[in-house]
């Protein structure tokens, strides 16, 4: 069956749980072993000491090394992209951190695409480094040889690629199967070069990274997956192996997701398909009528790839969908950009994405504001650019706000507050 048809019933049993047709919260930090032996039976395979018996499953033990909730939601985001495993973090920040932390030691490199998420860069560039852990950027654009050059001038033995695409705000695309390439042109007999994909503007419906070579997949689950901007978590998948480490590590840190957090999350997937259609039907209309208004430059929104671009193939290889972000040039300044987003009454101006409601927000002061100028150039990320994120409202209703919010570039000035706007 396919995941939406699972998503309400799997990793569930009714009768252990009073013959509940949902899982309950089990809002509790230790669970009662039936005897001594079980309890050290449990230890023994929770802590590596032996293998697993025949078809012998982790007991239930303390809430940091698991729970029901976790359990039953792990196994269910576990669908989606097809992995073995899935561990599911407190946020998307923690996902990734401690993802790096396990994969990467002093002396090793990190190649990274750029630009990445605000939090992730932040640190790469300024936590890693303390452990001496090199890293290397490369753009959406540069070619497998050219990558591999800058690699094989650079300090450390590289032990992980990590890329995130779409780029955030401009959807520039990077190619997964090429950075696997890269990945093993770097691998020996003894270490392989892991790659990670952050996959939280496209998954997990549009994009299943681990089916084009990635080892590890990562999301911040606050975006599509919670997808109602009221819960933050994170979530790294892969094989069984690799996320034993991961599991390993973030039993030890413990920044695993609680009960409550993981059950708002069950409920959210099991609409996820739903929502996320809506949100994709809708960007794909918004995105053509931003593209003939005349006050708009250009749409950054991969459904209008043009079969000659460069990308395309890329984006037909990779995504089942153009997806439900975009963002747009305003033809003015930085000032016309946030005329709009005064403007704007239904689409809420807050950054985060992938939610139910619509959002708008300016990359290049706000999520983008500590990119280098230099970067933000190249990537043609400008001050008149507004980043949308599209919800599930009535398309004509979300079309409608930003024809009246546009309405007023070039007629009033940008000092206009929300505040005076709702005055008579
Ligand atoms: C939001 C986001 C993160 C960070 O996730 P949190 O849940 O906020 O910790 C990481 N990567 C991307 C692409 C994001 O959009």
């Amino acid at each position: 069956m396919r995941p939406e048809s699972l998503m309400m019933s799997y990793g569930y049993r009714p009768e252990l749980s009073e013959g509940a047709v949902k899982p309950p919260i089990f809002q509790t930090s230790t669970f009662v072993f039936k005897s001594a032996e079980e309890g050290k039976a449990f230890f023994e395979v929770a802590y590596g000491l032996r293998e697993k018996h025949e078809g012998e499953e982790l007991g239930l033990i303390y809430s940091r090394l698991n729970n029901p909730d976790l359990e039953i939601l792990e196994n269910r985001l576990s669908l989606w992209d097809g992995a073995e495993d899935c561990a599911v973090f407190e946020s998307g920040m923690s996902a990734i951190t401690s993802t790096l932390f396990e994969f990467l030691k002093p002396g090793d490199l990190l190649l990274h695409s750029a630009p990445i998420y605000g939090g992730t860069d932040h640190f790469i560039r300024k936590i890693l480094c303390q452990y001496g852990i090199h890293t290397l950027e490369f753009r959406p654009g540069e070619s497998q040889q050219q990558i591999i050059d800058r690699i094989g001038s650079a300090e450390g033995r590289l032990k992980m690629v990590y890329i995130e695409t779409p780029a955030n705000p401009t959807n520039a695309l990077i190619d997964i199967e090429m950075c696997r390439r890269v990945g093993d042109h770097f691998s020996g007999e003894d270490h392989q070069v892991i790659l990670a994909v952050d996959n939280t503007y496209m998954g997990p419906l549009w994009s299943h990274p681990l089916k084009h070579g990635a080892d590890l997949v990562l999301y911040s689950a606050t975006k599509y997956i919670g997808g109602h901007s009221d819960v933050v978590a994170g979530a790294c998948l892969g094989s069984k192996q690799l996320m034993a480490r991961v599991k390993g590590f973030r039993t030890f840190v413990g920044n695993m997701a609680g009960p409550w957090t993981s059950w708002l999350l069950m409920r959210s997937l099991e609409t996820l398909k739903v929502r996320m259609d809506q949100q994709a039907s809708n960007a794909a209309i918004l995105a053509q009528r931003l593209a003939d208004h005349p006050k708009v430059e250009k749409v950054y929104y991969l459904g209008l790839l043009k079969e000659d671009h460069p990308e395309y193939a890329i984006y037909k290889r990779q995504y089942s969908s153009p997806g439900a972000m975009l963002s747009f040039d305003i033809k003015g300044v930085e000032e016309d950009a946030f005329t709009v987003l005064n403007h704007l009454k239904l689409i809420k101006l807050a950054v985060s994405l992938g939610s139910t409601e619509s959002l708008a927000q300016h990359p290049y002061s706000m999520t983008h504001a500590d990119v280098d100028r230099d970067l933000k150039n190249a990537l043609g990320l400008t001050e008149k650019m507004v980043r949308l994120s599209v919800g599930v409202e009535h398309v004509d209703d979300i079309w409608s706000d930003l024809v009246q919010a546009l309405e007023h570039v070039g007629q009033s000035s940008s000092k206009t507050s929300k505040m005076s706007m709702t005055l008579p």
